[in-house]
């Protein structure tokens, strides 16, 4: 049996489909059937209980264990039993939050999943690869992922990067024509791969494997489930995590050795160095950074920012500079026609005469050379393009007809760096190659002018009219195109180099209003100490009046070419980047330039990109972002984030709600920290004094496993703030820790340490050692429970309403009072907590000195403000 790249395309066609035709509903249906979802198999998911399971891999989990046998062999049943059920419950917990947090990240890969242009009931539509089928006809563009394997049925120039499946990073150049004999896959020019992208030109394809069968499927085998990597602040706080552990587990051995020494029981000893430890060491803090980071890309995908890399939602929280592109982001991209200039006078849309030869030429033009399908109200394509084919439509010339009139013979397709797009056709007996572009580019490629008068030489006033109308229409803030055609040699098939001595025909003006939201956005980027500049491959002067609507620009001289960077050197041009905001006519290249200029400044950079040239420069930022609805599959795939509304306003929304993640994350870390620290001060103070032991190890535990996490995973979901874009962006590289940061924990810590202390003495005073030991484990643990409050903002929150709106963490406070107020005042909890029973008074005498620390730490608080004041 011959390989379908032996056969000629439509052979193929008719192989898969029984017809030359695209697929019938019913046939997909069968198709579908038959050869599955195209997806490929993801490697097999971990089940809940090996999550469960892996909650005891932890080191601590296994000392715990340790601990708990040991108890179990100096006959302490009761210990044992309790450390066990307290892992237990901790494992549980554990689990529920990494489940929850796996889901959260997999709806997001859901909603970035890649899209495909596919031939369905004779329209062209746009479904999830997912549903794509063998036999389907797939439609190709510059910048497209292909869903499917297949074979070429028509090509126009395409080239495709398969370095995904072959390793090859240059563009391989595709053709319809079958291959003889048997070759390797990267030899078989006229088939396409899934998983690779179209990088230029344009193609259709029959699809003819799906999912598993393709070649990257083959190759795939079971696709491991991709791991998100490690966030930098998770790395870092690993690290700390660990110095830490150390520190911690030499203070216990030396606790542990000063117990035995001044006579204690060796096994009690261990056992209460053993749940300091645990108690103390912050082993939650990665955990918690990820699942805080997950809900947070839940929140900003609600929002329409999609988080590609976790490293994004902290990235972002540092961005300085936010380099975005005109079109469609700071602008609406629902453009429409408002002008034409031909026969060398200005006309408005509504005005076009079709009697007129030049005039009906440009519309016809506009109509050939152009890539966009509105049919029956779908419109696909580029909204320039569909600008075009829909003022056909308001004089009755539909995009179908004009086109089936005049096919298509041949084009060289559009690229942003050549700003030119050209098409073959023959028309009224004559061949003609249409071309259309950016005015300046073709007017150096122009030589004749077509009026009613005729051709004639276009003169060096021609030019400075077209040149100054052009700049009319710019100023205007009007996107402008020009037209031009040349007459072709009959079989003549068009390259590139065919794009000299045009004769122009008009020029057609658009208006591309700003968003709304824009000038808005602009100013709040300001606000928060960074800076907004448009990066576009449209007109200078264009870009300008927009510009300064949205209050990007101020002055014109804030505008530059992109080509006047080409004489630059890199020094220069960092110097040169600061009094720059607005860059027009700018190729990918000076892209890259541009964000790295920034980044040798010690900016941290956000920059936008749709194209398939952008793909580069989204990698170079520190935060790439593409558009959902315009943008190529390439420049998504490359990005870390995506706009699902492609618009700038949600981008700075991203930054505030980045940097409102970035505070709940620190909040919580200095929740858990400071309470550790608590804690450790109290026995640290109680060894010091030679009072006894002030808790049992299970109170340790109880606090560290039970009543501690859900406070922190709560102010992790603290209620975003605007108040975070009112400071500068977060310096570069600033740990989390720092000295300010590591003050406030030991403070807040000395707090809690004292109140748990006077309980202890007091306890102490009215009753025994256990009594003194139930109060302050029942001081500590409400203590914390209380500090959750702290917590919440470095403001005094205490007599504003924002001490209530933490739904969870009002939650977890009322659970965490529960259940210590049950192990204090239920008799039968005394044994195995280890506890004496307290009265009612007693009971509030805990209650009460907790609660102090609510009002301590909130008067420090406003101390440190109005000193920084
Ligand atoms: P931005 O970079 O802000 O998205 P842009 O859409 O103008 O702006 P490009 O797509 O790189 O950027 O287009 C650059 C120039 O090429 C445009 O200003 C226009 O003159 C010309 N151009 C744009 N689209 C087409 C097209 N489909 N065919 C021919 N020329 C085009």
């Amino acid at each position: 049996m011959s390989e379908y790249y032996q056969l000629p395309g439509r052979e193929v066609l008719k192989k898969l489909n029984g017809s030359e035709e695209p697929l019938t509903s019913q046939q997909v249906r069968e198709h579908q059937e038959k050869y599955g979802r195209n997806e490929l198999a993801e490697g097999k998911k971990e089940t809940i209980l090996h999550i469960f399971l892996g909650q005891y891999k932890d080191f601590l989990v296994m000392i715990l264990i340790a601990a708990a046998i040991v108890s179990g062999l100096l006959r302490d049943v009761e210990s044992a039993v309790v450390i066990l059920v307290v892992i237990t419950i901790n494992a549980v917990l554990g689990t529920l939050q990494t489940v929850k947090a796996e889901q959260s990240l997999d709806s997001l890969k859901k909603l970035s999943a890649p899209e495909a242009k596919v031939m369905r009931d004779g329209n062209l539509v746009q479904i999830p690869s997912a549903e794509v089928t063998v036999g389907d006809i797939v439609y190709l563009d510059a910048g497209d992922y292909i869903p499917a394997d297949g074979r070429i049925l028509e090509c126009a120039s395409l080239k495709t990067d398969e370095s995904a499946l072959t390793g090859e990073s240059l563009g391989v150049e595709k053709s319809t024509e079958p291959v003889k004999g048997e070759v390797s896959l990267g030899d078989r020019t006229n088939m396409v791969y899934s998983g690779c992208f179209a990088t230029y030109g344009r193609a259709s394809f029959a699809v003819t494997a799906v999912g598993m069968e393709t070649e990257v499927g083959k190759i795939a085998g079971l696709l491991n489930q991709t791991s998100q990597k490690q966030t930098p602040l998770q790395i870092s706080l690993d690290q700390f995590g660990k110095k830490l552990s150390i520190l911690i587990l030499i203070f216990c051995g030396i606790l542990f050795g000063i117990q035995v020494m001044r006579g204690g029981d060796a096994g009690d000893a261990f056992l209460f160095a053993v749940a300091l430890a645990v108690a103390a060491i912050p082993e939650a803090l990665s955990s918690i950074v990820t699942i805080v980071l997950s809900f947070g890309t839940q929140k900003m995908a609600k929002e329409h920012a999609i988080i590609r890399k976790l490293q994004a939602v902290e990235g972002l929280g540092s961005v300085s500079v936010i380099c975005s592109d005109k079109t469609g982001t700071l602008t609406q991209n629902r453009m429409t026609v408002e002008d034409y200039y031909v026969n060398g006078i200005r006309i408005p849309a509504e005005g076009i005469d079709l009697e007129n030869p030049q005039e009906s030429m440009l519309l016809l033009s506009s109509i050939l050379c152009n890539d966009a399908s509105n049919a029956e109200g779908a419109e696909i394509g580029d909204p320039t393009e569909i600008a075009l084919i829909n003022l056909g439509d308001r004089f009755g010339l539909y995009a179908s007809g004009v086109r089936e009139k005049y096919p298509r013979f041949g084009e060289n397709p559009f690229d942003s760096d050549r700003k030119l797009m050209s098409t073959q056709h023959v028309m009224e007996d004559r061949p003609t190659m249409l071309v259309k572009g950016a005015v300046d580019v073709l007017l150096e490629r122009m030589t004749h002018i077509q009026t009613d008068e005729g051709v004639h030489p276009l003169t060096e006033t021609d030019r400075e009219k077209i040149r100054n109308q052009n700049q009319e229409f710019s100023k205007e803030g009007l996107r402008v195109l020009g037209f031009a055609y040349k007459e072709i040699l009959v079989g003549h098939e068009i390259t590139l180099e065919d794009e000299y001595h045009l004769t122009f025909i008009g020029m057609i003006a658009m208006m591309d209003p700003p968003r709304e939201e824009s000038a808005e956005a602009v100013k709040q980027c300001k606000q928060a100490g960074i800076r907004p500049i448009m990066i576009t491959g449209d007109h200078k002067v264009t870009a300008a009046a927009i510009a300064k609507r949205i209050g990007i620009l101020k002055d014109d001289s804030e505008a530059c070419e992109g080509s006047e960077m080409d004489s630059m050197s890199d020094q220069e041009l960092r110097d040169f980047v600061e009094d720059i905001s607005v860059y027009a006519r700018v190729t990918p290249e000076h892209k890259i330039r541009i964000v790295k200029a920034w980044q040798d400044k010690g900016y941290i950079v956000s920059m936008t990109g749709d194209g398939v040239n952008d793909a580069p420069a989204l990698k170079q930022a520190d935060i790439g972002v593409a558009m959902g609805i315009t943008g190529s599959e390439v420049s998504k795939d490359a990005a870390s984030m995506v706009l699902t509304d492609d618009n700038f306003a949600t981008i700075v929304k991203a930054v505030e709600n980045g940097r409102n993640v970035y505070r709940n994350i620190k909040n919580s870390i200095q929740f858990l920290l400071s309470g550790n620290f608590g804690a450790i001060l109290a026995v640290l103070y109680a060894s010091v004094a030679a009072l006894p032991v002030p808790f049992a190890p299970v109170h340790l535990l109880f606090i560290n496993l039970l009543t501690d996490s859900l406070p922190a995973i709560a102010l992790g979901l603290e209620p975003h703030t605007k108040d975070v874009m009112d400071e500068k962006p977060r310096p570069v590289g600033e740990s989390i820790l720092t000295k300010a940061f590591l003050q406030k924990i030991g403070i807040e810590g000395l707090s809690i340490a004292v109140t748990t202390m006077a309980a202890f003495y007091i306890g102490n005073h009215f009753g025994n050692a256990v009594l003194a030991s139930t109060m302050a484990f029942g001081t500590l643990c409400t203590a914390r429970l209380v500090h959750g409050f702290n917590c919440k903002a470095d403001m005094p929150v205490v007599l504003s309403k924002k001490l209530w709106n933490n739904k969870y963490l009002l939650g977890a406070f009322a659970l965490g009072l529960c259940l210590i107020t049950a192990v204090l005042m239920i008799p039968a909890c005394s044994g195995v907590f280890q506890v004496q029973t307290l009265t009612g008074t007693r009971l509030l005498i805990v209650y009460g000195l907790a609660a102090l620390n609510l009002p301590i730490i909130q008067i420090i608080k406003m101390v440190r403000v109005k000193m920084k004041k």
